[in-house]
């Protein structure tokens, strides 16, 4: 079978691995991308980010037709031919991973199939396609992650899933267990509820979206308590067993045991680095205990010719996060200063939902930083009255001293959009006044933003708040 060199190999062709690529080769590099999937593009692409948020945009209009009611319009329940909703979803993948293909042949970069494994330093072996060695200059290890699973949590059954198969939408489960209240299963619980299942979710802390700010989680958690069936927090999974056409769960509650039966269950409980079975030992790259690649600033790991980057060289394993580390090595390599100190916001897409970015309240707690949070409640956002959500809230964490903006928190219907502006103001060092004096459009929910500014000034006058300052 036939060999390869390449000035820089990347295994792996999620998100980081496609845009350290493409990086290097606009920078110059003789770049080759080992995947082992029929198809490019990573978890985000076939199996997250994209299919998710496709039919979270189904699920939200679900939603839309049955709260419009409150303002005089009514619609039949939608009929769901779920072989056209997984029809358009996939159209949707197969269009990008088009694109994907397109950018890979324009920028020269050679896609090889098959699973690589490192042979030393220098060469790594691909087992499953045409190509079965690959000697190269430097490699970028971004193999990303997969689903976590615990003991009792495995059993091996159709009617138990994981993200992956739950995208498939095989039916709609009229009882569905989701075992995690976190990101995956706060999203994919939402799609579920919106076809119709009756959604429980089980989560081992004594809240959903265990980090996020508390004052964030409260409305998400208020709207959920109404649109799944239960939510039990503190609760653990025991285990799982067929049972006729279902399966049966046996929860474990302050050392009381109770047994449910569901048609489906889905695993969400957290993700793990695929970096076991690539050869790490033949190199001087090193793994921690929890099986992230170790990586300094430039995403050099401890051999001079190895970088990595995304989900298997760390938390938080976010898509741009992913793309960012991939610029930030390839532009290492090609000679320049890069290094990774951006602020990496985060989204919940659920209803409402929940984004935040930089110093979050927890963590300055944690940290015992001190800073001064400033709160638009959406109550008092004419926006927000017109689309009926008015439960949101814009959140700033703000220096006492330099009154810098250091973290930005909203929950709200946009807020995966809203943050952006957040993003921008922690990323630039703006002070609180930098928020107030900016004119954010009327009536808009980008208000709230400088609405939450003027608060901490005391100049706000959609709210009143006490001055603080003239
Ligand atoms: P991956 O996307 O995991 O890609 C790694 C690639 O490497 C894969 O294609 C794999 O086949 C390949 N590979 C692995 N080992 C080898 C090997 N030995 N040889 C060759 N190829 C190999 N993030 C967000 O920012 N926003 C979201 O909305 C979001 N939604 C998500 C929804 C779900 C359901 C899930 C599961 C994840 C979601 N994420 C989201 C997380 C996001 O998908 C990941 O952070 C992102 O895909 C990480 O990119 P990556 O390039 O590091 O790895
Ligand atoms: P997660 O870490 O977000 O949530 C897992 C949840 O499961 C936690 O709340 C945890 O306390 C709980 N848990 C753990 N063990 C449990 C058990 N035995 N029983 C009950 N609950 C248990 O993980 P996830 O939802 O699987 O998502 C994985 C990662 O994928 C996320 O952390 C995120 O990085 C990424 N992701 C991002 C997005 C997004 O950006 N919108 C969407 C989906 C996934």
């Amino acid at each position: 079978m036939a060999g390869h060199k390449t000035d820089l190999l990347v295994i792996g062709g999620g998100p980081g691995g496609y845009t350290a690529a493409f990086r290097a080769a606009d920078l110059g590099m003789q770049v080759a991308l080992v995947e082992m999937d029929e198809r490019p593009g990573g978890v985000c692409l076939l199996r997250g980010c994209i299919p998710s948020k496709a039919l979270l945009h189904a699920a939200k209009l679900i939603l839309e037709t049955e709260e419009a009611k409150a303002f005089g319009l009514s619609f039949e329940r939608p009929k769901i031919d779920l072989d056209a909703l997984r029809g358009w979803k996939d159209g949707v993948l197969s269009h990008h991973v088009g694109g994907l293909m397109d950018l890979f042949k324009r920028r020269g970069v050679r896609l090889i199939r098959g699973r690589a494994a490192f042979e030393n330093s220098g060469v790594v072996r691909v087992e499953g396609g045409e190509v079965s060695r690959v000697e190269f200059g430097h490699a970028i290890i971004a193999t990303g992650s997969r689903p976590a699973t615990f003991p009792g949590l495995d059993l091996q059954s159709p009617r138990v899933m994981d993200s992956t198969s739950a995208l498939q939408i095989a039916e709609v489960p009229k009882a569905l267990l989701v075992v995690g209240g976190g990101y995956i299963g706060l999203e994919l619980g939402t799609v579920y509820a919106a076809l119709g299942s009756r959604v429980t979710v089980v989560e081992l802390t004594d809240g959903l979206l265990p980090g996020a700010d508390r004052d964030l989680v409260r409305p998400l958690a208020a709207r959920v308590a109404k649109q799944f069936e239960s939510v039990q927090l503190q609760t653990k999974v025991a285990g799982m067993r067929e049972a006729g056409e279902g399966i049966a769960v046996t929860f474990e509650k302050d050392g009381a045991k109770t047994e449910e039966a569901f048609d489906r269950v889905l695993v969400a409980v957290g993700r793990r680095p695929n970096s076991a079975g690539l050869g790490l030992e033949s190199t001087k790259a090193a793994v921690d205990r929890r099986g992230f690649v170790v990586v300094d600033r430039q995403q050099r790991t401890g051999d001079e010719r190895i970088l990595a980057v995304g989900d298997v060289a760390g938390e938080p394993m976010l898509a741009h996060k992913a793309m960012q580390e991939g610029k930030v090595a390839a532009e290492v390599l090609a000679g320049g200063r890069a290094s990774f100190d951006a602020v990496v916001p985060a989204v919940v897409f659920t209803d409402p939902e929940i984004a935040w970015c930089g110093l979050t309240e927890t963590e300055a707690k944690q940290k015992g930083i001190e800073v001064r949070t400033a709160k638009f409640p959406w109550a008092a956002s004419g926006r927000a009255s017109t689309l009926g959500r008015t439960e949101g809230v814009t959140k700033l964490l703000i220096d006492p001293e330099t009154e810098r903006v250091l973290g930005v928190g909203i929950v709200g219907a946009g807020a995966g959009e809203l943050i952006a502006e957040g993003v921008l103001a922690v990323e630039m060092g703006a002070v609180a006044q930098d928020l107030a004096l900016s004119i954010h459009p009327h009536p808009t929910l980008s208000e709230t933003l400088g609405g939450a500014a003027q608060v901490f000034l005391g100049t706000a006058t959609d709210l009143y708040v006490r001055r603080k300052s003239k």
